[in-house]
């Protein structure tokens, strides 16, 4: 590679403060370092997280960043000590790690690797140990991927390896929102055969909880959101019924409970509004019921302490509990093979320079997810 070991001067759409469009800018990425991996980016979506970032969070420091991190691409070179990747390879950027050896990662019961960025920085949202420069100024590593840009630096344990033939402008899709709603309701809910869902949110990852619920066996899948032009997609992944809590003069928990004589087994809250979260937990049963956080927000919230005396479980997810290197390519594999729906999910296709309207649409419920084409 004619570029290995060299500084790559190439374009990334910067976020330079909060609130403000995203600007096209020619940026310098450093070459890999011990243990890192260069990748060019090919495809990447866009999650509510990255708005979050721009526009919601309460903690402002993170920036100036590249956002994006559902992303995927091809490596371009790899620095001292990288064994497991090559150039060529075709690899998932992933925002959490797993680099085998801490407790964490030896233990089954979690996807939270210690040496992940997160478990450091995750109230600034971003890596500040990042390879990007920009008009002199270090730019920030959102989520320690930073996908809106051609060409991104990463260290390998936050990096899959995934099948040759993977159609990188789908398969980036894995990267957060699918495998994070999918995973919520596989692994974190655990849902059961025969079970009675709620889902509240139907973007992309409460319909991709919508998908695992229904791959679980759920008999009955109840789709909750204030916007009812997504129920007709989440038919499309195997919801059942349809609610929009604004279309009821009382709770949608009470509404859920006379639909299903007493509460749902499982629901999750793929929103990220505590008004939602409380509203999902008080949906489920009593004795068993299972409430799964999904959506982001980083501020307080609450319930009645009898809503856990009763016997419900209150739980959260980060990327639906997926250990990245184990299960990324597996993710991949479902999808070549027909087990889980991608393509579906995908509502707009453009390319990096329509950035803020990729922004825009999200940001005004109008997409599912849009793909952004990074590299030709
Ligand atoms: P999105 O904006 O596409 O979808 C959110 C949906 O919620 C929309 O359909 C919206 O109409 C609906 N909604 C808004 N207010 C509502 C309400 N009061 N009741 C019911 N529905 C309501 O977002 P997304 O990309 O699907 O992400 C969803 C959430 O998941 C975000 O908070 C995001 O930050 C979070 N997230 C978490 C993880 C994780 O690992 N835990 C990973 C990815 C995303
Ligand atoms: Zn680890």
């Amino acid at each position: 590679m004619a570029t290995a070991g060299k500084v790559i001067k190439c374009r990334a759409a910067v976020a330079w403060e909060p609130n403000a469009p995203l600007m096209m800018e020619e940026i310098e990425v450093a070459p890999p370092q011990e243990g890192e991996i260069r990748i060019k980016v090919v495809a990447t979506g866009v999650c509510h997280t990255d708005l979050y970032h721009l526009f919601e969070g309460k903690d402002k420091r993170g920036f100036p960043t590249v956002l994006g991190h559902e992303g995927a691409g091809v490596v371009e070179s790899v620095g001292p000590g990288v064994t497991d990747f090559k150039p060529g390879d075709k690899v998932i950027p992933l925002f959490l790690s797993q680099c085998g050896e801490c407790k964490f990662c030896k233990c089954p019961k979690t996807n939270l690797c210690d040496c992940s960025w997160s478990s450091k920085y995750y109230d600034i949202m971003s890596d500040p140990t990042t390879r990007f420069t920009c008009h002199g100024r270090p730019i920030l590593q959102f989520m320690g991927t930073s996908t809106f840009s051609e060409y991104t630096v990463i260290n390998q344990i936050a990096v899959a390896k995934i099948h040759d033939d993977a159609p990188l402008d789908r398969v980036c899709l894995l990267g957060c929102g699918i495998s994070t709603g999918y995973g919520a309701a596989v692994n974190t809910a655990g849902v059961t055969p025969g079970s009675v869902c709620a889902v509240f949110g139907l973007g992309a990852v409460g319909l991709a909880a919508v998908m695992g619920c229904k791959n679980a066996g759920a008999s009955r899948i109840f789709a909750v959101d204030i916007n009812e032009q997504k129920f007709e997609k989440a038919k499309v992944f195997g919801a059942t019924d349809f609610l929009n809590p604004k279309a009821y003069n009382k709770p949608i928990s009470e509404v859920l409970a006379e639909l299903t004589n007493g509460g749902v087994d499982f629901s999750l809250e793929c929103v990220g509004n505590t008004e939602v979260s409380r509203a999902a937990l008080e949906s489920c049963i009593k004795g068993w019921g299972v409430s799964v956080l999904v959506g982001y927000t980083d501020v307080d919230f609450s319930a009645r302490p009898i809503q856990l005396i009763s016997g419900k479980t209150w739980k959260g997810t980060l990327l639906g509990g997926f250990k990245i290197k184990d299960s990324l390519p597996k993710l991949v594999n479902d999808y070549m093979t027909g087990k889980i729906m991608l393509d579906e999910f995908i509502t707009h296709k453009m390319d990096l320079e329509q950035i803020n309207d990729a922004v825009n649409l999200m940001k005004t419920g109008q997409c599912i997810r849009c793909i952004l084409n990074i590299s030709k």
